[in-house]
């Protein structure tokens, strides 16, 4: 009951705060947001002040949407957009959502599509009472993207029932007396992988993160039976920081017991997370192991999923409100913020952060508003962690090659379809166009190019030069010819059989699996060849032993177990980490505004987490605590 006088006085509270003439035939709390449907689309698109009062006088997110009454059939109102839009713009493609009454241009000039002051949006507008949104074409096409976005499309009815539960549930009334908030450690404490945590008051229940930990016999998954967290459809929402599995990767497994609830990420986190999951899933099945869960609790979880963008704060729980910002780690990748209460506490869970401005992305971000407490990563923060610059790695790459395209040799370089594969793209390019090494065929294996297509498909959260780049100067590093895509496993044999130099980026980074085993298998023993690792290669890994210099390897090869002898050069080139080194760990907590009370260091092993905790308490003198798994911490 509670609820609807809530969203009646919030019905009134527009009505009476919009000018005359405007007509709100109904008003929604849909997830987050809270939604005005009106039959004068126009009058708010003329005034573009209302939405911003209105959002300050509810303290909410405000959408504004056309009675769906009104909306002009679709293919007149293509035709009519078609008209509307001048022939610069170079529309690619037009799709309509009935259920939220938008219309979706595609475009390869949008600012084109949009006009001045967006003059051609305000006349769709008025001519067919759709609203409108422009979206660049992105430059390689996705799968993935398209999927996930004719997905929603089509289940657009049924994702507006879930966004309105969850409305419901953000704007339920909570009880008076004494507030609290702790944190329960379910995951990644002391360890790499599987993180998760639970952030509880006494009204609600958030869940930051949800991931795997590979290796072993079976995969672990966090400690999700934990008291504290169930049971797990009493959980509000989940956070997700970024999109790699030991993160992400068991997010599907609520859904699949009962969980109801959104999970709040950015869309390239979504799109990419979902990409590696289905992938996840394939690989368990070629290795008949029993997956977690299936591709419906995948498609379940998409539906569920609120995009959020950078720096837009958000209420996720009646006393909870979330603010992503950049972590620099991978695209999409986000650091965040929750206030909880009103100032009761504020901590930020940086997820895996880079304090450096790599080709790809930005800087993490050293400012919040308020800052109680954080919960930090400390994969490189050990006392010897200590990694080249951006720049160093560049030349080191570029000393490797040379060396290799010397020998007349192939060189495989074992990457993560998502990150580092990107970056050591754009090195290579950027190689070859400054004339540092010699123009050499690139072959990708894998889903690189899938992945590198979702990155080209979100442009705003790439940093600012390489956007310029690729939308203003028209230089896409990505869509250089000497990239070759592998397509199939013809193309495959073909490449495994070309002289050298040429150089091959497969998957998986770490030689568990993936095509970058038929490479290497092929070429190992030719010490003409050379692998080149750059990234971490973990424990127990084939990646590891290689690096550390095995001279054979027994691998399973269609059932049959063979011995290769290894002869091909080992090389390593460090510096491609997403993650911050130990000095730019400790920059970032001198740069840190403001300076939280207490600091939480997790996300290492168990010995790099302790020195760096050391390290906080000595130089900088924070209270800095190394939990382990199954702890909680009262926070205020
Ligand atoms: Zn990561």
């Amino acid at each position: 009951m509670a609820y609807d006088k809530y969203r009646k006085d919030t019905t009134n509270t527009v009505k009476a705060n919009v000018p005359e003439g405007v007509d709100v035939t109904n008003v929604e709390f849909e997830g987050p947001y809270v939604v005005i449907y009106t039959k004068t689309l126009e009058h708010f698109a003329d005034d573009g002040e209302i939405i911003r009062r209105l959002a300050q006088t509810l303290r909410r997110r405000v959408i504004v949407r056309p009675d769906p009454g009104q909306l002009s059939d679709p293919s007149d109102a293509e035709e009519a957009i078609r008209k509307i839009l001048p022939a610069e713009a170079e529309v690619t493609n037009i799709w309509f959502d009935p259920a939220i009454g938008e219309v979706t241009v595609e475009a390869k000039f949008p600012g084109a599509a949009i006009g001045k002051q967006g003059q051609y949006l305000t006349q769709i507008k008025k001519e067919t009472r759709w609203a409108p949104e422009v979206q660049r074409t992105p430059s390689i096409p996705s799968k993935t993207v398209g999927e996930i976005r004719a997905y929603l499309r089509m289940s657009a009815e049924e994702r507006k029932d879930i966004l309105r539960k969850i409305g419901r549930r953000i704007n339920r009334e909570v009880g008076d007396g004494e507030n609290w908030a702790r944190m329960t450690t379910l995951g990644g404490f002391r360890e790499v992988g599987r993180s998760c945590a639970l952030l509880s008051t006494k009204s609600s229940k958030i869940l930051i993160d949800c991931g795997v930990k590979f290796g072993g016999q079976d995969d672990a998954t966090p400690y999700l039976n934990a008291p504290e967290a169930l049971p797990l459809e009493q959980i509000d929402a989940v956070v997700l920081t970024h999109a790699h599995l030991d993160h992400t990767g068991i997010t599907p497994l609520l859904f699949k017991y009962g969980f109801e609830g959104a999970v709040y990420t950015t869309a390239p986190t979504r799109d990419t997370m979902s990409m590696l999951m289905i992938d996840y899933l394939k690989v368990a099945f070629g290795e008949a192991r029993k997956a977690p869960y299936d591709t419906s609790h995948i498609r379940k979880m998409v539906l569920h999923t609120i995009p959020l963008r950078w720096g837009e704060t958000t209420d996720i729980a009646p006393d909870i409100r979330l603010t992503l910002q950049d972590a620099g780690h991978i695209l999409g990748s986000s650091s965040c913020h929750f206030h909880v209460g009103d100032g009761l506490h504020n901590i930020v869970f940086s997820g895996d952060m880079k304090y450096e401005d790599t080709w790809l992305f930005n800087r993490t971000c050293d400012r919040f508003p308020r800052l109680d407490s954080i919960l930090i990563e400390s994969t490189y923060g050990g006392y010897h962690d200590f990694q080249p610059t951006r720049r160093e790695a560049r030349d080191n790459l570029k000393e490797i090659i040379v060396r290799a395209i010397e020998r007349g040799g192939r060189i495989i370089v074992p990457v993560f379809a998502v990150g580092r594969s990107q970056e050591v793209m754009i090195v290579i390019e950027n190689l070859v166009a400054k004339g540092d090494i010699p123009k050499t065929d690139v072959f990708m294996d894998g889903m690189i190019m899938e992945a590198t297509a979702i990155h080209t498909a979100y442009p705003e959260f790439l940093n600012t030069s390489l956007r310029n780049k690729i939308f203003q100067k028209g230089e896409n590093p990505f869509l250089n010819p000497i990239f070759n895509q592998v397509e199939n496993s013809e193309m495959r044999r073909e490449v495994l059989t070309m002289p050298g130099p040429i150089i091959v980026l497969a998957t998986s980074g770490m030689l568990n699996g993936g095509p970058v085993m038929e490479y290497f298998k092929h070429w190992c023993s030719d010490p003409q060849n050379t692998i080149v690792f750059v990234g971490y290669q973990a424990e127990n890994t084939i990646g590891r032993k290689i690096q550390r210099g095995w001279n054979e390897l027994t691998l399973s090869d269609k059932g049959k177990q063979i011995t290769y002898p290894i002869k091909m050069q080992i090389e390593t080139c460090e510096g491609f980490s997403g993650h911050s080194d130990r000095k730019q760990l400790l920059e970032y907590f001198r740069n840190l505004h403001p300076k939280p009370k207490t600091v939480f260091v997790g996300h290492g092993d168990e010995a790099k987490c302790i020195e760096f905790a050391t390290t906080l308490r000595k130089k900088y003198g924070l209270t800095a605590l190394v939990p382990q798994n199954l702890e909680t911490i009262r926070l205020a």
